[in-house]
Parts: C-alpha cells; sequence; structure tokens
C-alpha cells in the first residue's frame, strides 16, 4: 500500500500515520520526494480497509498495490484456467459458443432451437428454467420439467447444457441435469448461493452484477473458489449506466481487464448487454475480438412468441451468420471456433 501525505504534513501527523501502519502490522519505509512524502507499507493483507489510513490527518491518498482477491488472481496462478466439460474446453484457444432460448418454453421449442444449436457448431445449450425476472408476474420458467427437457434436447444433439440457479435449494436438483451452473446477473452478491456452489462439484458461470466493478466481480468468484470449486468462468454481460438506447451498456473493456488480473475465462452475452437483435452480432464480433473465451447468445425460433427476451434473440439465419462471422474474426487473432 501506498500512502502518499499532503504537501503541509507536519512531523507530528507523520509520527502518528507511521505510528498507525506500524500497529496495523505494516512495515513502514518512507521516501521524501521533491513536493511529498511516500509510505510504503509493506506487508497489506487481502482484508485490509485501507479507508482505516485514508481518514488519518496529513494523509492525502492510499492506494492499494495488493488486489483484495487472491484464488482468482494471475498472481496466485500465471496460466489461464481450462475448464474441461466432456469434449469441450473452455479457457482454451477455442472460442467457444453457449446459445439457446432464455427460457425453455416447452418440448417443440427446445428441440427446434436445439438443432438449430447443433447445426451451427455451437458446444453448449443455454435455457433458463428457473427465471430471474423483474416483475414476479412475468413467465418464472418451467422449473423441473424444463431442466428435463433441456437435457434431453442437450443428450440428442449432443451438446452440454447450461441453466441458472437462483437458490440453494435448487443446487443438488440442477446438479442432476446440467453440464454447467449459472449464477445471474442478479444474484452475483447472494453469498450463500455462492458458498454453497462452490462446494458443487459442476464448473458455474458467475454472471457480473448490474451495478458491480470488476473488483466486486472477481470478489464474487472468490466466494466460489475459496469454498472448493475451481471450474468458474466470468460472463460480462453489460452494465447499468444513464444509456438508454440499449437496454444495458456491454463492458468490452472488462475482457482485456479481466483477463489481465485473472486467470479465469471470461465469456461475453451480448443478448443481455445490448438487449437488441440487432446489435447482437456487431457486438458478438467485438467480444471475440476483445478476446472473449466464450460467447453466450439468445436464439429463438419464434421471438415474437417468447415468453422471456424475445427482442434479444437472434433468428436462426441471423444466428447462422454470426457464426460465420465470428470463426472470421477468431481466426484473425489467432484462434479457431
Ligand atoms: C439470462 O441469461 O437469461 C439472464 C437472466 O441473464 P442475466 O442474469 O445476465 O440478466
Ligand atoms: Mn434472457
Amino acid at each position: 500500500m501506498v500512502v502518499v501525505l499532503d504537501k503541509n504534513v507536519a512531523d507530528k501527523q507523520i509520527e502518528n500515520v507511521i505510528k498507525h501502519l506500524e500497529d496495523f502490522g505494516f512495515a513502514v519505509h518512507k521516501s521524501t520526494g521533491v513536493e511529498q512524502i511516500v509510505l510504503g507499507a509493506i506487508g497489506v493483507k487481502p482484508d485490509f480497509d485501507i479507508r482505516k489510513v485514508k481518514i488519518l490527518d496529513g494523509v492525502a491518498e492510499v492506494y492499494r498495490i495488493t488486489e483484495p482477491f487472491k484464488l482468482a488472481s494471475r498472481s496466485f496462478k500465471k496460466e489461464n484456467t481450462e475448464i474441461k466439460i466432456k469434449d469441450v474446453t473452455i479457457g482454451s484457444n477455442e472460442v467457444v459458443v453457449f446459445a439457446g432460448p432464455c427460457s425453455v418454453e416447452s418440448e417443440k421449442q427446445i428441440f427446434t432451437i436445439a438443432e438449430i444449436v447443433f447445426k451451427s457448431g455451437a458446444k453448449v445449450l443455454r435455457g433458463g428454467a428457473f427465471k430471474p425476472r423483474t416483475s414476479p408476474y412475468a413467465f418464472q420458467g418451467l422449473g423441473e420439467d424444463g431442466l428435463k427437457l433441456l437435457r434431453r434436447a442437450g443428450d440428442k444433439f449432443n451438446l452440454l447444457v447450461i441453466t441458472e440457479v437462483m437458490e440453494i435449494s435448487h443446487i443438488k436438483l440442477i446438479e442432476e441435469y446440467t453440464d454447467i451452473f449459472q449464477i445471474g446477473a442478479r444474484n452475483m452478491q447472494n453469498f450463500s448461493l455462492l458458498r454453497e456452489i462452490g462446494k458443487a462439484s459442476k464448473p458455474v458461470m458467475l454472471k457480473r452484477g448490474l451495478a458491480a466493478t470488476v473488483e466486486d466481480w472477481l470478489m464474487s468468484a472468490e466466494y466460489i473458489l475459496s469454498n472448493g470449486n475451481m471450474n468458474v468462468m466470468l460472463c460480462e454481460r453489460g452494465i447499468r449506466t444513464f444509456e438508454t438506447y440499449t437496454r444495458n451498456t456491454f463492458d468490452l473493456s472488462a475482457i482485456p481487464v479481466v483477463h489481465k488480473r485473472s486467470h479465469l475465462p471470461v465469456v461475453a452475452d451480448p443478448s443481455h448487454a445490448t438487449g437488441l437483435r440487432d446489435k447482437v452480432l456487431p457486438m458478438a464480433r467485438a467480444a471475440v475480438a476483445a478476446g472473449a473465451d466464450a460467447l453466450m447468445v439468445e436464439v429463438h425460433h419464434d421471438p415474437e412468441n417468447a415468453l422471456s427476451d424475445g427482442p434479444q434473440a437472434l433468428l436462426p439465419d441471423q444466428f447462422y451468420e454470426m457464426m460465420r462471422q465470428i470463426k472470421l474474426i477468431a481466426e484473425v487473432i489467432g484462434r479457431k471456433i
């Protein structure tokens, strides 16, 4: 931690700051610059609250150098984490595509879409059975029946499946059917759910919260990792800003930012990030170009009648075109799809 002192700091204040830092357990190194005195505090613990130093008299700025997350950090693990599930690896040179409807709606719907997903070359079928809806009156998902349909459709077309878990009490049930657990944006800081999913044996995709910083998001991943589940991927799905022309603002820069700070794979979801199907293709291209390890997109053969998120679902032809284009982009950056 670096502590920059006020320009006109008094000797007594300097002594007081140093004494506090030593009492907190730090070794202190003082250097006198041309304008300001800087104290280097060595031995910062991950959970140290730097505000304890910020409020001391004579302190101008405090910077943390070490990150508060540990297991998720690049300094803990240099190599990229590769998550192997059956014959699919997420976090390798291959960009994996997850696609499917927002919600599993019926047998006919999920089998029709699974066939489209299979034909496109995507590897993972998505579909919510337990849906986190903003309105309690909106379609809440088919529950266990939806899980069964998703699994059957995935098995028929040799696709992995991913579905959302919203409650601790559903973990065991969902684990029987899914290959990957999805933790939704609204549950990114449901810490008791994160702890329990950390004890589960299947990989987890953790979506970024609507108003979460990258650090908040990595701290949430830390909850899962520190409970033993090391197969965590992070999903950028857009954040809330003042912009209204898109549903959320797609934070593409989060992809290289996370890659620098963490070894965990990053999935990009341009469907929830933009909320409009005509924005999904350009942002999918951009996400692959920015280095996403996987893409998640919503696809529907009849989006006008979809029970959730129809306006952002790609039509089958748009989806095939997206696959064609992102293959080209992947090649340019030395990856494949
Ligand atoms: C979803 O993937 O359908 C979903 C609800 O996403 P999010 O949690 O990002 O809103
Ligand atoms: Mn959705």
